[in-house]
């Protein structure tokens, strides 16, 4: 059993003051830490429940982009009528994630913040840095067909889960987080962390840290986006190899911007701005789409059990680049590939 006190916090500088603790988790939906503490994976001494926080507003921002409060569930996000109509990457993206009943629960700072799922880093009598630093990992040598094939280092080759985190990082979010020394904004693709030498970090926050809200930039990516997520069974199934585009074509066809972010293949959404702005100024095409798609998973390297993840990765991209350009986005209700 585990022994733990639970305190709900009264706002946002009490959450940060309890959350400064050692051995403390902020409580929201519950989703990822409550099966966590069931499986003696996390073991807090100090629950702080920060659930009524008033964190649970989607606002307009000046110059046109939209605060979604961290508190803000993750259907709440997805269905509202601001984000279906100027951001539907992000409410697709969320939309092709876990069950109706799981986002009606689970919260936007919550889905930055989800653990992997790894299956060592959930079982207890394997080895796992991630969750015992320094003990091993189980997943080297072992089953790997969830794991990463880009930016894994010798003492962890696990991926981050979100489906909503590929999406924004495609978005170039920006991340609001009050923490023991103020206030800081974060951009998303600095939010979370590669493994490295320190696989239990997944992202740059430090104790007492609590994210407030996500920021979206105004963008233009309404109608040329797409969110293709491929994985074992059609839904409630976690990313093999997700693919989120953003892109905006000039009035001569020509592509003007494109940002293009990998889920199910990293520590963190992957993507590798240079690669992006090669394809700037190219007609769409099915061979300049696929050279980006090389170009993009040149570095990947497979642990066997998961070597198809770079072909995949790369039939995906191509396959993602094609669907944004002719403006027919992967409907998630319908999930055969189009
Ligand atoms: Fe743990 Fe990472 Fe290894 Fe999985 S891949 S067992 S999370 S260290």
């Amino acid at each position: 059993m585990i022994r733990f006190d639970y305190a709900r916090a009264s706002d946002v500088a009490d959450a940060v003051r309890r959350g400064s603790g050692a051995a403390t988790r902020f409580l929201a939906g519950g989703t990822n830490l409550v099966d966590l503490m069931k499986e003696n994976v996390e073991r807090p001494e100090h629950l702080v429940d920060i659930g009524r926080l008033p964190l649970a507003r989607i606002e307009e921002l000046d110059g046109g982009g939209l605060r979604l409060g961290a508190l803000v569930t993750n259907n709440q996000t997805a269905y509202d009528p601001r984000v279906a109509a100027r951001y539907p990457l992000l409410a697709s993206a969320i939309l092709a994630g876990a069950s109706p009943q799981l986002r009606n629960a689970a919260t936007n700072g919550g889905n930055l913040n989800q653990r992997t799922r790894c299956y060592y880093f959930y079982d207890t009598a394997t080895a796992c840095n991630k969750r015992e630093p320094g003990s091993g990992c189980g997943a080297i040598g072992g089953v790997t067909r969830i794991h990463a094939i880009l930016g894994t280092s010798e003492h962890c080759i696990a991926t981050h889960p979100s489906d909503m985190c590929v999406a924004l990082a495609a978005l170039e979010a920006q991340v609001r987080i009050s923490g023991p020394n103020g206030e800081r904004v974060v951009p998303f693709a600095d939010y979370h962390r590669l493994p490295g030498d320190e696989p239990w970090r997944d992202n740059t926050l430090v104790a007492g840290d609590l994210v407030t809200a996500i920021d979206l930039p105004p963008g233009d990516f309404g109608r040329h986006y797409t969110y293709l997520k491929l994985r074992d069974r059609l839904s409630y199934a976690f990313a093999l190899v997700s693919v989120a585009v953003a892109m905006r074509l000039g009035a001569d066809g020509a592509i003007e911007i494109v940002r293009i972010a990998l889920g199910g293949v990293a520590h963190k959404p992957w993507r590798l701005p240079e690669v992006e702005g090669s394809l700037q100024g190219e007609r769409p095409s099915r061979p300049a789409f696929s050279a980006a798609a090389g170009r993009l998973t040149a570095d990947a390297v497979g642990r066997g059990g998961n070597d198809f993840k770079i072909e995949l990765a790369r039939r995906a991209v191509t396959r993602a680049l094609q669907q944004a350009a002719d403006g027919t986005p992967q409907s998630q209700s319908d999930k055969r590939v189009a």
